[in-house]
């Protein structure tokens, strides 16, 4: 069968090359890509923005399953346009993926659902939210409405930050601004990863990551820095009390909006001492995280994609590799700021069984690869134990021949003890 991949990061070359591997795959596109996807699909000129040409070309292509990476596309709409045409498509409706477009919205459905999570008010009001913060007391958290790629929280550690949070999200002067400010919770941080297909929530790998640009946890947020597979604070245990208080209920409540929630459901978790509650939900794999799941994914990845799209998860049992896995991400010099693209990239190192170089912001210019955005490759590897994988993962990175590239140097760190 014939399959189309919809974006252009590492998210996307390790979904592209897991696919690659399906006995079931055909030929495989991927609009737009990048050079590392290009070696696994045939990429094609294609606006993800622009539904009706999607639509389109996967009816003149007969195309099985589209995939869709990236949250804005599925905000957008584009699985709704493509379920209206007739095709299969795996990622959530327009409907259902305000459970990452809109936090207040999410906090709405966890307080009807039961779901433990922090407690919250919603604001539209600058003076309102302001006051309520000074009422409350510091530590306490500010969030924008709507996506913000990661730049729309602020835990504040006093009134006063607080409320210039309050203040930044006002002050650009649109209508409709809202703002979710929660109570501070404490304790360390895992992802859950879920397949869903309207009613059954298949769990499908823990991770953690790295948000922070440097050593330490220091230095300013980005997309993700790295991150490994699985969580060790993810045991069965709290797993299964996640899926059981959080997930599920979640599920239940999307059907009772008639909005059924299609594709990957991943809930930002904190293990606090009242048990794991939910920070935020996407509705899409992480990006770095989607490299070492599919590093460690034993079972064929396109089955049970089109099976979450078209049918039911449930009796579907995902193998996974014991051994962890570890991504580190070279980003260009000033990132998460301003970066300088066109850097030209040394012959990337082959890797071995267990070891890929992922391309997230790269680019070919004139048969050179070139830098060509903030996050540009994922040296990602597995091995029998956490201090193996990084071990082969900075093997990786020390051969990449890329002078105007970082990374951390302490991934998964905490993981190796
Ligand atoms: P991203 O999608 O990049 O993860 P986001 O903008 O959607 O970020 P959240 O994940 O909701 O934001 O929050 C970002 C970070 O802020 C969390 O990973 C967590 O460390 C912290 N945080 C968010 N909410 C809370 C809370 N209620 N209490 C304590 N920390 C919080």
């Amino acid at each position: 069968m014939d399959v189309l991949l919809i974006g252009s990061g590492g998210r996307e070359h390790a979904l592209a090359w897991k696919l690659r591997q399906s006995p079931e795959l055909g030929r495989l596109f991927a609009a737009p890509g990048n050079p590392g996807i290009a070696e696994v699909a045939d990429l094609v000129d294609l606006d993800p923005a622009d539904h009706a040409a999607v639509v389109r070309f996967c009816r003149d292509r007969a195309i099985a399953l589209v995939v869709v990476g990236a949250e804005v596309p599925l905000v957008a709409g584009l699985a709704d346009a493509l379920r209206e045409a007739g095709l299969a498509v795996f990622g959530p409706s327009a409907a259902a993926a305000r459970l990452e477009g809109s936090k207040g919205f999410t906090k709405d459905l966890c307080a009807r659902m039961g779901i433990p999570t922090a407690r919250y008010r919603r604001f539209s009001d600058a003076g309102e939210a302001k006051a309520h913060v000074a009422a409350e007391g510091a530590p306490i958290v500010v969030k924008a409405d709507g996506l913000a790629a990661g730049k729309g929280v602020t835990v504040a550690a006093s009134v006063e930050e607080a409320q210039r949070a309050v203040d930044d999200c006002f002050s650009g002067g649109e209508t409709g601004v809202e703002v979710v400010i929660e109570e501070c919770m404490t304790g360390p941080e895992a992802s859950l990863f879920c397949l869903c297909d309207g009613d059954t929530a298949l769990a499908f790998g823990t991770a953690e990551d790295h948000k922070r640009a440097y050593d330490g946890d220091r230095g300013p947020n980005t997309g993700g820095m790295g991150a490994y597979s699985p969580s060790g604070l993810m045991t069965p245990e709290v797993t299964e009390r996640a899926m059981r208080e959080i997930v599920r209920p979640t599920l239940a409540g999307m059907r009772e909006l008639g909005a059924p929630f299609r594709g990957v459901l991943y809930a930002g978790l904190m293990l606090t001492a009242e048990g794991p509650k939910l920070i935020e939900y996407n509705v899409r794999f992480g990006d770095p995280e989607a490299q070492v799941l599919m590093m460690r994914l034993e079972s064929d990845l396109l089955p049970i994609l089109l099976t979450a799209a078209t049918g039911s998860l449930v009796g579907v049992e995902p193998r996974w590799s014991d051994d962890p896995a570890v991504t580190v991400v070279l980003a260009a010099q000033g990132y998460p700021g301003t970066v300088t693209k066109g850097t030209r990239i040394g012959t990337l190192p082959e890797g071995g069984e267990g070891e890929i170089v992922f391309h997230a912001g790269t680019a070919m210019r004139d048969g050179v690869l070139v830098a060509n955005g903030g996050r540009v490759l994922n040296a990602t590897a597995r091995d029998a134990d956490v201090k193996g994988a990084i071990a082969r993962a900075y093997g990786l990175v020390d051969r990449i021949d890329w002078p105007e590239g970082f990374c951390r140097r302490d991934i998964a760190h905490r993981a190796a003890g």
